[in-house]
């Protein structure tokens, strides 16, 4: 006879029990057998099925049932319908987006912070989770070369950390140059002044957090970009000394490390002499470059970001952890005290003089996850050399994917000298060429290539506008993925390109037939 659970929830959550026990090794077996078999097992990125089926598919799961079903069962069945229409990140042809695979030692992390659900917001819910995530901050700051004076904390992401970097340069401005404390007063009457200036090609999330700050999207001021896609410089002084004439308050200079587009570098040295002779905070956005500080071969393209007063790097990248995970870092640890807060039950003043730590001051988010571990366990299983092999490799194969593009007159190479591993490019219409309606023609041809690989579930592009042109992305993060994948992806495109042109001119000359 089964024993009787000691209590209603015995088997439910994690604890000494025996029947704890061999839930727990049941639930995630069963997890890990069907993760294999319905997602690292696949033989393409994607299953291609409409969003029309997919919606019917999961009409058929009631959410909340009055009894519940065996969760062996339930695993299985969020396998054949979550997972298995899932887009497998892994597979060398899925090329779209800064989404990375995950390393192995990340996702054994995943499962010690999920199981431990340590909450980074006070001592007393995260206590060495709260010093091993200061330990991480302590080697990043050291990594981007910054002194002892310099802090941080973890992100969700690039976007919050963004709005960190911007919200510090607002307040710290307004209290230095205006005598203003906006955390107590909010915003001064001079802020309709106020102007951040970035590159055209600096993450949409620069005008986002302007809007959230209050600010509005106008307070962004856009910079052109040089024809290697980086910040140019004769602009942005054209702008710098057009907003002084005007009068205007330009507080804040951002500089991306890596644009989401074309992986471009903004000359950071050259920003950071501006940002100085202005009175500006510089602020770099390096979400998706910052991992190459670990490659000896590139970490030279970032030489200067140790001047900045704050900085944005992703994990969730090039650092190939599961989502989410990020960081913010200032130079300047005193710069945090301008969006502190103090609650009684978390960070009361008494317990921070007693020196008891609490990272909840250093953040927007309040319960928080512990997600230093994974990067932690990740770094010291694959080691910094192993680490970097892996960021030149991708590196590499870019420069050879943008030689390969530019040397086939049936595409065209968008950036012409990718120093990451982003590449923009369209297929080139053969029939387009001459006609008035070029562009349009084109810009439809590689929207619909995208649309049917994507559909074909072979290969997975993403897709940009370049100056009114549509083109394709491929962000060739994956390690795995060889020359072989990347001629595999061009063919597709190619072949996908010729048959839509073929079918296009098919039908045209049956409407004019029967006109
Ligand atoms: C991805 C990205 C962001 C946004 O980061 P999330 O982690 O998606 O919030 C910001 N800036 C750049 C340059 C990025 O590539």
């Amino acid at each position: 006879m089964r024993k009787k659970p000691k209590t209603l929830a015995e088997h439910l959550f994690l604890n000494n029990s025996y029947e704890s026990r061999a839930e727990y090794h049941r639930a995630m077996s069963h997890a890990q057998q069907i993760i294999y078999e319905q997602f690292a097992n696949r033989p393409q990125p994607f299953s291609g099925i409409q969003v029309q089926e997919l919606t019917s598919q999961l009409d058929q799961f009631e959410v909340c049932p009055e009894e519940g079903s065996d969760l062996a069962d339930i695993i299985t069945r969020a396998g054949q319908t979550i997972l298995k229409h899932s887009i497998a990140v892994h597979h060398p042809t899925c090329s779209a987006h800064l989404h990375c695979p995950p390393l192995i030692p990340a996702l054994a992390a995943e499962a010690m912070i999920s199981a431990s659900n340590q909450s980074m917001d006070s001592w007393d819910q995260s206590p060495a989770a709260t010093l091993l995530e200061e330990k991480l901050i302590r080697w990043l700051c050291h990594l981007y070369g910054y002194t002892e004076e310099a802090d941080g904390v973890f992100t969700s992401g690039g976007t919050q950390s963004n709005f960190m970097g911007l919200l510090l340069a607002r307040d710290h401005y307004i209290k230095e140059r205006l005598g203003w404390h906006v955390q107590k007063r909010g915003l001064p009457p001079e802020s309709s002044k106020l102007r951040i200036l970035c590159a055209k090609t600096a993450h949409f999330t620069v005008k986002q957090s302007a809007a959230l700050l209050g600010l509005g999207e106008r307070a962004v001021v856009c910079v052109d970009t040089d024809e290697h896609m980086r910040m140019c410089l004769n602009d942005l002084d054209q702008r710098l000394n057009e907003l002084h004439a005007q009068g205007l308050l330009p507080f804040a200079l951002v500089a991306t490390a890596g644009s989401t587009d074309f992986g471009a570098i903004d000359p950071i040295s050259e920003c950071a002499s501006r940002a100085k002779h202005f009175g500006m905070w510089l602020h770099v956005d390096a979400a998706y470059g910052g991992a190459v500080i670990l490659s000896d071969q590139h970490k030279h393209l970032l030489s200067g970001i140790e001047t900045a007063d704050s900085i944005t790097v992703d994990f969730h990248k090039l650092f190939y952890q599961p989502i989410s995970c990020g960081a913010f870092l200032t130079k300047k640890a005193i710069h945090f005290n301008l969006m502190k807060w103090n609650a009684d039950y978390l960070n009361p003043e008494e317990d921070e003089r007693q020196g008891i730590p609490n990272l909840v001051a250093k953040s927007v988010q309040t319960t928080r996850r512990f997600d230093a571990l994974k990067l932690w366990i990740s770094m010291q299983t694959i080691g910094r050399a192993q680490f970097a092999e892996l960021i030149n490799h991708t590196i590499e194969l870019a420069q050879k994917t943008a030689q390969l593009i530019s040397e086939d007159p049936q595409l065209e190479l968008i950036n012409k000298e990718p120093s990451l591993n982003a590449i923009v490019f369209r297929y080139a219409a053969q029939t387009a060429a001459n006609e008035p309606a070029a562009l349009n023609k084109q810009n439809q041809l590689n929207q619909s290539i995208r649309q049917a690989l994507l559909q074909s579930g072979q290969v997975v592009l993403a897709q940009t506008k370049v100056g009114g042109m549509h083109c394709l992305k491929l962000t060739m993060l994956n390690p795995r993925m060889t020359m072989e994948d990347v001629k595999f992806i061009l063919h597709q495109v190619k072949q996908t390109g010729e048959l839509l042109e073929l079918q296009k001119g098919e039908k045209e000359g049956h409407a004019q037939k029967h006109s």
